[in-house]
């Protein structure tokens, strides 16, 4: 664990506010862990808001909906903020917000629900990991082990975001109903919210939620990470190669509960989500809610004026984020955050070669050799990379962080755990 500046004075007390809609939003075909989905849609076609417009059979997927309704005015390429490019439906809107007919369902049909029905839900809203994962909700909802506790990851523990405690605080009751259902759904009896303690806000919210737990946790990084969270609440080790749900655990981040909230309590699908948009070139940062497929432009301008050029424009947090190319790219469903950073805050400059320190070593929290990871993966030996355990990589970003060389540590292993986990 290191202890990271927060910098979320920048943002923490800023209430949400909802981005004014965009004029056009550009959805990529893959926002998940998974099958890219197929388009159901064609240039021409009229959209509602929250219709299914892109799906595929597979097992591990999650369908893309319309965030604003319009007409489809493209099928095409689009810089995609962590692929770099990918297909995506464009759509021009009307301004209407036409919405499409949801199934709404009342107090006493929720009540009835079976996990098989939550399911369901979750997969028709598209619903993923809003923490940066994005695996498909609904699978980690069908675990094939029994499971005894629930974790609400409420810990957002990389510097500079604040969407997750912003939700929590203004949407308590909310994400209590979502976190209670999911528990009788799937027959959990400990249940858990993780938060870190530079929230008191969102402790206080939570303190007293019939029963959940409210375990406060010290302002380390990586204190957010699932097998770290479950280390320091219930004391177990997730075994390497190994999964929560393997030893009876599921971990849900907090802004995917209030997404299933708002599929099971408003039939609504994901189609919006909170961005802290940050950093020292912003005049105004802000928590906006934003429709998914907004240009990160939209967002900047919204925020702005600039105090001056970003030198890197990261979506995500600083460690675990992705720096992008252009702001033309859109929000999808796992970003979190949009941060400008200037010179001084970037780290921008050539890699030196290893001078072989060991500082990554001694650094990473699940115990890998990152440099040589990180060389066997330029080199494309992959099962080299898998057996150094590139796959029980939690993309925390320290290594990065803390290589004098300036060494590209996180986007190598990155690579390789890709190709480790085909
Ligand atoms: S190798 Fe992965 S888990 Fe280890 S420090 Fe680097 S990013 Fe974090
Ligand atoms: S921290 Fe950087 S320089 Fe040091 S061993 Fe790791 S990769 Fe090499």
């Amino acid at each position: 664990m290191v202890r990271l500046a927060e910098n979320k004075h920048y943002s923490e007390n800023k209430l949400t506010q909802s981005l004014p809609l965009p004029l056009k939003v550009y959805l990529p075909l893959i926002q998940h862990l998974g099958k890219i989905c197929n388009p159901e849609v064609k240039v021409g076609d009229t959209v509602s808001l929250g219709q299914k417009i892109a799906s595929i059979t597979a097992h591990v997927y999650a369908p893309i909906h319309a965030s604003i309704s319009g007409k489809v005015v493209a099928i095409q390429d689009w810089p995609h903020p962590v692929l770099g490019r990918a297909k995506a439906v464009v759509i021009e809107g009307d301004g209407q917000d036409n919405v499409a007919e949801f199934h709404l369902l009342d107090q006493q049909e929720i009540d009835k629900l079976t996990a098989q029905d939550l399911r369901k839900i979750v997969l028709d809203a598209g619903i993923v990991g809003m923490g940066g994962a994005s695996f498909p909700t609904h699978i980690k909802l069908n675990p094939i082990k029994p499971l005894d506790t629930l974790i609400i990851n409420g810990a957002e523990c990389e510097p500079y975001l604040t969407a997750d405690a912003r939700l929590m605080v203004e949407k308590t009751p909310q994400i209590s109903a979502a976190v209670a259902l999911i528990a009788r759904c799937l027959g959990v009896k400990d249940i858990y919210i993780a938060i870190e303690k530079n929230k008191p806000e969102a402790i206080k919210a939570f303190s007293g939620a019939p029963g959940i737990k409210v375990k406060v946790l010290p302002s380390d990084y990586p204190q957010g990470a699932e097998k770290q969270l479950i280390q320091n609440i219930l004391g177990k080790e997730v075994p390497r190669g190994k999964l929560p749900f393997d030893i009876g655990v599921l971990v849900q981040n907090v802004a995917t509960v209030y997404a299933i909230y708002e599929a099971v309590y408003k039939g609504k699908p994901l189609i919006e989500r909170i961005v802290t948009v940050t950093g020292s070139c912003l005049q105004n940062p802000k928590n906006l809610l934003v429709r998914i497929g907004t240009p990160i432009k939209n967002l900047i301008e919204f925020c702005g004026p600039l105090k001056e050029p970003p030198a890197k424009i990261i979506i995500g947090g600083p460690m675990m984020g992705i720096a992008q190319y252009t702001d033309e790219v859109p929000i999808i469903k796992s970003s979190s955050g949009l941060l400008l950073m200037n010179k001084n805050e970037a780290k921008v400059g050539d890699e030196d070669p290893c001078i072989r320190c060991a500082a990554c070593v001694r650094g990473c929290p699940v115990g890998l050799l990152p440099c040589q990871i990180n060389l066997a993966s330029e080199r494309l030996l992959w099962n080299l990379t898998r057996e150094y355990g590139a796959g029980d990589c939690i993309e925390c970003g320290i290594c990065n962080y803390v290589c004098p060389s300036n060494r590209r540590l996180l986007q190598t292993i990155k690579r390789a755990k890709l190709e480790v986990i085909k």
